[in-house]
């Protein structure tokens, strides 16, 4: 197995959109694989998107495991939201974007359904709520070619981007 490559905000290659698994065949569970290594060996990750990764193709996949014994992995392939109901407005990070530094809060859905593959091809139905219901729209959006302060206000994104360049700045002479 590989550990890939997780590409950093403002790589033009986190926005490319994600291209549809048709044949579940010995490279895709690689792909898979690979993803699930990289997730794992990444300290607090909770999931990762094939759009995040140096990956030829990004594939429509997401590896989600936020289980505190890191046990409980789910792959979803072609994943795509079917229903959203509620709203929630909490704190998000992303692997992409400055992980070290900072954290915004996003509106969100609070409950929706989910249809997917798995990385077999067998299509399969969720409901995910809160946390769970967060991170998958935080993935999906990936894979739409979106990273989450796209969901933010232009001025607000411009003022994360001053406090990580200070923040890099501050991290550079402590070394
Ligand atoms: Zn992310």
């Amino acid at each position: 197995m590989t550990i890939l490559k997780i590409l950093q905000y403002p790589d033009k290659r986190l926005k490319r959109v994600a291209v549809p698994v048709e044949n579940f065949d010995a490279s895709i569970q690689k792909v898979i694989d690979d993803m699930f290594e990289t997730h794992y060996a990444t300290p607090n990750c909770a999931a990762l998107a094939a759009t995040q990764l140096d990956l030829d193709i990004p594939w429509h996949i997401t590896v989600i495991d936020y289980s505190h014994e890191k046990n409980q992995p789910l792959c979803l392939v072609n994943g795509k939201i079917t229903y959203r109901e509620g709203e929630q407005n909490e704190l998000e990070g992303c692997m992409s974007v400055f992980p070290q530094h900072i954290h915004e809060k996003v509106k969100r859905a609070m409950k929706i359904k989910v249809q997917y593959q798995d990385r077999h091809g067998n299509p399969h139905e969720i409901e995910a709520e809160g946390y769970f219901a967060k991170c998958i729209q935080h993935e999906l959006d990936h894979l739409d070619g979106h990273v989450y302060l796209d969901h933010l206000h232009k001025i607000k994104v411009e003022r994360i981007a001053r406090k990580v360049k200070k923040l890099e700045r501050q991290a550079k002479k402590e070394k």
